[in-house]
């Protein structure tokens, strides 16, 4: 089984595109790594009386576009070089989104869901704290990512502000709407993901209407892409989670299995389904698959068995190199997560526009907003794969890397 080290397939990529656009090497000799790192370590009192050190990081890979921007993951399998690869993407998704940001990611090594919520808040407030002297508002702009949320967004910007002395919302996306957070943050990356899902299956002649969906992890991300895809008219046949997958031909209601996941923490048993195998889920005969759990759930092995027309990335890296290229010699077209999950940091790009300009927009703005940004992106990301027959990841980077490449260029980086 193929399971690459996450960062390797990050330079990987921007390697193909630099050569594609016959970059000079000192293009990709900046852009293999980060600009900074920094790592640090979080002394915090739990509730017992001990003091537990927390490792942590926070990767800012290139600010040519602007300052750096990407999400805080808290999770004991961290690892820098996983953080570095997720600062990377980040860099490519804001290029490619055209919007004026870098790439940065940050990382905390813990289980959220082994500390009590007052271990999480101190935890949450040291680690900005540890970072403050290389974030803010004109300079790197974290957002949550996965197993971080809203709550954790305002312990921050309060410590932030704190230790600023006065109220800076703008350095950190994400928030409750209470204080300074967008209308439509919470449901953007799926939104984004039905956007994009939508331009690319009336490109590819794939009927909207009807088509069979399964979605894989069922989060912030994946529970809102089954609602929107549903409101579109898509049937979702399959959903799963951690810890299991369930199936209905007929096709299951987003509100039931939202509840359903709200009461008993996971979709198993939801009424209605049967159960099925978590890898069946990602080989079911369907029009459109959406991993939106982890990294590597698509390898080689099940690349040759993927049965679905259209693979949206909603989740970032959950397609191995070796399985793209399957996917790619079998016909099946993947969403690359750089457009696919993009919404998510557009609207938090909108959230910090919005608390520079302390001028706050409806959701319907936002949403607004939102579509034409990114029907604009899968436009021009289809016009040129078919331009140049490849595919829908290739030509992403080509477009993202070049944006960076003008921008370090006129820079004089290089
Ligand atoms: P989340 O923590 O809200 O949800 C993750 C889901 O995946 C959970 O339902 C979990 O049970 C499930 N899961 C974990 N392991 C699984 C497995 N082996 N099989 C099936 N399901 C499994 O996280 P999220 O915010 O939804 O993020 C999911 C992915 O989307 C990540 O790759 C993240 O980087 C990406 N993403 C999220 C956002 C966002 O705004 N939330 C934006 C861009 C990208």
């Amino acid at each position: 089984m193929d399971a690459p080290n996450a960062l390797e397939t990050a330079r990987g990529q921007v390697r193909a595109a630099c050569e594609r656009l016959k970059l000079p090497p000192d293009v990709y000799e900046i852009l293999k790594e980060p600009l900074r790192v920094l790592e640090v370590n979080i002394p915090i009192r739990m509730d017992d009386g001990r003091i537990r050190n927390f490792r942590a990081f926070r990767a800012q890979h290139n600010d040519a576009l602007g300052p750096t921007k990407g999400g805080i993951r808290y999770h004991p399998d961290v690892t820098l070089e996983e953080v570095k690869a997720l600062a990377m993407w980040m860099t490519f998704k804001n290029a490619l989104a055209n919007i004026t940001y870098g790439g940065a990611k940050g990382g905390v090594i813990c289980d959220p869901r082994s500390l009590s919520e007052g271990e999480l808040e101190r935890l949450s407030r040291g680690y900005i704290a540890a970072i403050a002297r290389i974030v803010g508002p004109e300079q790197d702009i974290p957002a949550p990512d996965v197993y971080t949320n809203p709550k954790i967004m305002a312990w921050m910007m309060d410590e932030f502000s704190r230790l600023r002395g006065f109220y800076t919302p703008g350095v950190i996306t994400g928030k409750p709407t209470t204080i300074g957070g967008s209308a439509g943050r919470d449901t953007a990356t799926a939104r984004g993901c039905a956007f994009v899902v939508r331009e690319v299956a009336r490109e590819r002649g794939v009927e909207l209407r009807g088509a069979r969906v399964a979605v894989q992890g069922f989060g912030n991300a994946g529970a809102h892409v089954v609602a929107f895809l549903s409101e579109m008219g898509a049937r979702v046949i399959a959903i799963s989670d951690s810890r299991g997958a369930v199936f209905a031909e007929d096709g299951i209601s987003p509100g039931a299995a939202i509840r359903h996941k709200q009461e008993t923490g996971s979709v198993v048993d939801l009424e209605g389904t049967r159960p099925i195998g978590q890898e069946e889920l990602l080989t079911l005969p369907c029009e459109i698959l959406v991993p939106a759990a982890l990294e590597n759930a698509i390898n080689a092995d099940v690349a040759h068995r993927v049965r679905a027309r259209i693979v949206a990335e909603a989740a970032n890296g959950p397609t191995t190199p070796q399985a793209d290229e399957i996917l790619f010699r079998r016909g099946v077209t993947v969403i690359p997560d750089i457009l696919a999950n993009a919404g998510g940091v557009v609207v938090s790009y909108f959230e910090w526009v919005q608390n520079l300009q302390h001028y706050y927009w409806s959701e319907d703005e936002v949403t607004r907003r939102l579509e034409q940004v990114l029907v604009r992106a899968a436009t021009n990301v289809l016009r040129l794969a078919a331009m140049d027959q490849i595919s829908l990841r290739d030509a992403a980077y080509v477009i993202a890397v070049k944006r960076v490449a003008d921008a370090m260029r006129d820079r004089g980086w290089y």
